[in-house]
């Protein structure tokens, strides 16, 4: 069999720096005593989770009580300002692993709402970057802001701001991993009512690099195996966009789960999530080779 690793897969810029950060706290405070924690799962990867808990990184979660004193590492998805100044009042250290690129689209989110734009944020009303963003829109009262997942509810938000107020300045802005397509339509929906709307763009090159990776990927092999955590969205999406191709294809976490039929294969591809390490992306591949 061979196996062919699409040209960018694995652990994107965010998400590596958000592990060495974590992974340096915990060293810096080993000796002293002190704690390291993370608000939710620094990355929608059990394995890295497993082997950063090893190292002495904890979830928050449930040890609220405990923070006080101790290391606090906000995720690369980002967090609402009133979430991080609540932590810090409780005294937690607080160490900032949003990615830049999102930190760009809350400061963004956050001058536009200032400026009285009416928003519209594309993307996952509970995923934790669009409740990052949405919580920076909010601390500025802005005139108006609706998240939306699709082009049907972007146009009814459209409608109804437009019926309370028709001049408003509106922007759209995106969750990094928001298909194109799909920010595409939501930005015609919004445009039928507001024809001036600014779209700014946010998605991420490290998402499109990657979809359009595994594209070119399809072209080459018999079957695609996609590595990375299943509740991942960024991982998710690669599984759709293989789908889309009608050949054989599945997401599994690790070496373990590859399905029996995929060794009868004579070409493999190989692609995985932004929070996909390499030494998973590594055990899969010698997996299939042996
Ligand atoms: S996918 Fe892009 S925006 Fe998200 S953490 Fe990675 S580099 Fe940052």
């Amino acid at each position: 069999m061979t196996v062919i690793r699409s040209n960018v897969l694995g652990f994107c810029m965010g998400v590596r720096r958000a592990v060495a950060m974590a992974a340096e706290e915990a060293a810096r405070v080993k000796d002293s005593g002190g704690r390291v924690f993370t608000l939710g799962p620094l990355i929608h990867n059990p394995e890295v989770l497993d082997d950063l808990k090893i190292r002495g990184v904890e979830e928050l979660s449930g040890q609220e009580e405990n923070i006080k004193g101790n290391s606090l590492i906000i995720r690369a998805h980002g967090v609402a300002p009133q979430l991080e100044i609540g932590l810090r009042d409780r005294g937690a250290h607080i160490l900032d692993a949003t990615c830049p690129k999102v930190k760009a689209s809350q400061l963004k989110a956050e001058e536009l709402a200032r400026a009285g734009y009416g928003l519209f944020l594309a993307g996952e009303a509970h995923h934790a970057e669009i409740e990052g963003i949405f919580g920076y829109v909010q601390s500025c009262n802005p005139v108006f802001c609706a998240v939306v997942d699709n082009a049907a509810d972007a146009g009814k938000e459209a409608k109804k701001l437009y019926k309370i107020n028709s001049d408003t300045k509106t922007a759209l802005l995106g969750q990094t991993t928001i298909s194109e397509e799909l920010y595409r339509a939501i930005g015609k929906a919004v445009g039928m009512f507001f024809p001036n709307l600014e779209i700014i763009q946010t998605i991420c090159a490290s998402s499109k690099e990657r979809q359009q990776a595994i594209r070119d990927l399809l072209n080459e092999v018999d079957a695609v195996i996609i590595a990375g955590g299943k509740k991942s969205a960024n991982t998710n999406r690669l599984m759709e966009i293989a789908k889309e191709s009608g050949k054989p294809c599945v997401l599994v976490e690790k070496a373990g789960e590859i399905p029996v039929e995929f060794y009868s294969y004579e070409t493999v591809g190989l692609s995985a999530g932004a929070s996909t390490p390499d030494s998973v992306i590594e055990e899969i591949e010698l997996e299939l080779m042996r």
